[in-house]
């Protein structure tokens, strides 16, 4: 029996809805702002994305377009300004950055209570320690999905291909303070199928276009499929779909299924920073 597919869409559109409801219910006033360096398209394509949820749900949102030759000291004073602002609650400088400026400096310039993409080394500590107030987008989107699902982590085996310190590193984390056992595989591993096939979960956060075959997955298996590249003009996961879909218990389709989660998990993020502020 082919497995069933898991909906991102619908699980992150619950959960919007649910932010909707209670920024109304609570009377909030969140605020994102958005800084966007330069044309790339992709880039522009996720911010738009990210607006539109905030349009969605009752997010205002504060959009920042800076040129490519933007200087790293204009860039970092816009950070200041927007962490100096009050009304704003999470700032999302979306990456990657031309290769002049820092991503590391900038990801660090950012306020702790207003990374809402969950990247900066406090942040990420936090999470390892287990407090997941402001967790990395995308890994909260993929055990948040887990659990609207039904997919059981605590005792699993949950195996996490690439260790990316936005995607796999902070995942495996996740799922390690969620009860699972973690393997995490990387360009290193010797026989990657040998550890993908324990997997009860197997998360893939690679880049590269069906890479994960039915034989590295083992019978009933949730496999979710983070990786996202553009193949002649549409999005491929790291998954061979088809195939695995015949094997797995569960799977994520790409699209549909992780992207939607990790702008849903950005919304919450906002939202939380936004509640925890109005607490001061
Ligand atoms: P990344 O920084 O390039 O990391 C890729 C990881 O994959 C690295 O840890 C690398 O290992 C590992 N890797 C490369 N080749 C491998 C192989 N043959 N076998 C096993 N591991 C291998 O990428 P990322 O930022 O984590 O993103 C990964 C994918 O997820 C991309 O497709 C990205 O577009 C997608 N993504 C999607 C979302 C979403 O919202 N859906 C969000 C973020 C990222 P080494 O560390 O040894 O180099």
């Amino acid at each position: 029996m082919a497995a069933e597919i898991i909906d991102g869409r619908k699980i992150a559109d619950s959960l919007l809805s649910a932010l909707a409801e209670e920024i109304r219910g609570k009377g909030l006033k969140p605020k994102l702002a958005t800084v966007l360096v330069g044309e790339d398209p992709a880039s522009v394509s996720y911010v738009a994305g990210k607006i539109r949820a905030c349009e969605r749900i009752g997010v205002a949102s504060d959009a920042h377009r800076l040129p490519a030759s933007v200087t790293e000291g204009e860039l970092l004073k816009l950070v200041g300004k927007l962490n100096a602002d009050r009304s704003v609650h999470g700032i999302l400088v979306q990456f990657p950055l031309p290769p002049h400026l820092s991503e590391k400096k900038v990801t660090e310039a950012i306020s702790e209570e207003k990374d809402v993409d969950g990247f900066s080394p406090r942040s990420l500590g936090r999470l390892f320690g287990g407090d997941e107030s402001m967790p990395a987008a995308t890994p909260a989107g993929v055990t948040y999905l887990l659990e609207a699902a039904g997919v059981r982590i605590a005792g699993s085996h949950a195996v996490v291909v690439g260790r990316s310190i936005t995607v796999g590193k902070p995942l495996a984390a996740m799922l390690l303070n969620r009860d699972a056992t973690v393997t995490v595989c990387h360009s290193k591993t010797r026989d990657l199928a040998s550890h993908t096939r324990q997997a009860d979960i197997l998360c893939v956060a690679v880049g590269k276009p069906g890479m994960v075959s039915a034989g590295m997955v083992k019978k009933g298996a949730t496999v979710v499929d983070v990786g996202t590249t553009r193949v002649d003009g549409r999005l491929a996961g790291d998954v061979d779909f088809d195939a695995v879909r015949e094997v797995a218990g569960k799977i994520t389709p790409v699209p549909r299924g992780i992207g939607p989660m990790t702008i849903a998990s950005l919304m919450r993020n906002t939202v939380r920073a936004c509640e925890r502020a109005a607490a001061r």
